[in-house]
């Protein structure tokens, strides 16, 4: 079984063939997909969607990106939400210095009120950085949640080691699976392996064989396989302990 830790599956994109998607999840052995939340406005559709589905389970969070989309109000929103639709985690949440019109102290203070959130309802985090991983990890450090998962990686070794000794696990996904992507190719072998999880962020990111395509969940096998290639290690082994991975953040019962 293999499960996708991050994937949009809520966005309009999907709304033509969501249901042939999931149908061919199923065949595939993708059993589970994580849909973060990117705002407020988004939450209820998102909600809805997972609603109905088994396979699919909701996070709710504040995507730093969309900091203008974001008011005041929100994180108490969030909270309420939280209480009432009991979502498996809260995200995606994080710092984003790539893109430089984002005022650095309004994303810090609406992730640390987010953090504070998760740490309340004891909950895991699914985080979004770019560029910003020292702070995102000393923030960590002073407001203590119960783990999660680093999406889309893409620090340091050494800032890996610091997540993993918070109990975060790392993402990886399309990325993973072109060939020039040497650096992220030698962290995926070299990190330990009950620290990776997987995930496909569709409907970006899309993996090396769609290039130019929407990204899909179903491509997840394709990030499964270019790990399996890049560790050389038994495949029933890499496939169990990356499901044991998820299970520990998610506290998932199979
Ligand atoms: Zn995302």
């Amino acid at each position: 079984m293999l499960i996708d830790t991050h994937c949009h599956l809520d966005l309009p994109i999907f709304d033509s063939d969501r249901q042939t998607i999931l149908k061919r999840c199923q065949q595939l052995d993708i059993k589970k997909i994580v849909v973060p939340g990117i705002d407020a406005k988004g939450w209820k559709n998102l909600l809805k969607i997972c609603h109905g589905e088994p396979s699919l389970y909701p996070a709710l969070g504040l995507h730093p990106a969309f900091l203008q989309h974001h008011q005041l109000s929100d994180t108490h929103k969030l909270e309420q939400l939280i209480d009432q639709e009991k979502p498996i985690a809260v995200g995606e949440i994080g710092l984003d210095y790539y893109l430089k019109e984002l005022d650095k102290t309004q994303q810090k203070s609406l992730f640390e009120a987010q953090l504070n959130i998760a740490r309340h309802k004891h909950l895991p985090v699914l985080l979004h950085v770019r560029k910003a991983h020292d702070d995102v990890i000393s923030i960590l450090r002073r407001i203590r949640v119960t783990g999660g998962i680093v999406h889309a990686f893409n620090g340091s070794f050494q800032q890996a080691r610091q997540y993993i000794d918070l109990d975060f696990k790392l993402g990886f996904g399309g990325a993973l699976t072109y060939q020039r992507a040497t650096r992220l190719r030698t962290l995926a072998e070299k990190l330990p392996l009950d620290s990776i999880v997987l995930e496909t962020d569709a409907p970006d990111m899309v993996v090396s064989s769609h290039y130019g395509e929407r990204n899909s969940p179903e491509y997840l096998k394709d990030c499964f396989n270019t790990l399996a290639e890049i560790r050389q290690e038994e495949r029933s082994e890499i496939e169990n302990k990356i499901t044991n991975n998820v299970n520990s953040v998610f506290g998932f019962i199979h």
